[in-house]
């Protein structure tokens, strides 16, 4: 918390294997104390840690290798906000993440802005063909729990 009263607001961007220990982490240490918000953002709603992707493939997962993210946020002092990030502007110091649409493409959840003092960017990577011919054409890719599906 400043003088005037404004408290810093912590975003994080993707809640991964890093994005989602610093949440709780920093969740624990000041969003608990009310020395920051913290706001973790995330296209899913639900974290599987990566290395276990096969096993949602095979259909062997146990539910409680999932973290459900509002879950989570509620016991670790940090706020949660679904949706898939799809801009930044930094000069104005926000971000803008895109509506969240259901199968049948209606909005759930409209675009929304969000103002960010702290900005962490921690959405990690996917798999990358290096244009090598008939590779994207024919590899399945295990990136995340959709295509594990
Ligand atoms: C199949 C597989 C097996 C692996 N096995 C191992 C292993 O055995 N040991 C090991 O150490 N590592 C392993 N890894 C690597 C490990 O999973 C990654 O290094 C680690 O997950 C990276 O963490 P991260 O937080 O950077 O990103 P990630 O864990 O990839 O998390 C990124 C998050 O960002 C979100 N996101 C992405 N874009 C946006 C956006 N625009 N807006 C909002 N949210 C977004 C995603 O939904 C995701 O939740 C494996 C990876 C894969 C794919």
């Amino acid at each position: 918390m400043t003088e005037n009263n404004h408290i810093h607001k912590i975003v994080i961007v993707g809640g991964g294997a890093s994005g989602l220990e610093l949440a709780t982490r920093l969740g624990q240490k000041l969003g608990k104390k009310q020395l920051a918000e913290i706001t973790l953002i995330d296209a899913t709603a639900t974290h599987v840690w990566k290395p276990l992707l096969h096993e949602v493939a095979a259909g062997t997962l146990d539910e409680s290798e999932q973290v459900e993210y509002l879950a989570q946020a509620y016991r670790s002092h940090f706020r949660f906000r679904l949706g898939r990030m799809e801009g930044l502007n930094r000069a104005k110091k926000e971000i803008y993440v895109a509506p969240t649409l259901n199968d049948k493409g209606e909005e759930l959840i409209p675009g929304r802005t969000f103002h960010y003092d702290t900005l962490v960017m921690a959405i990690g990577s996917v798999s990358n063909s290096f244009n090598i011919k008939g590779v994207a054409e024919h590899c399945l890719f295990l990136d995340s729990t959709m295509q594990a599906f």
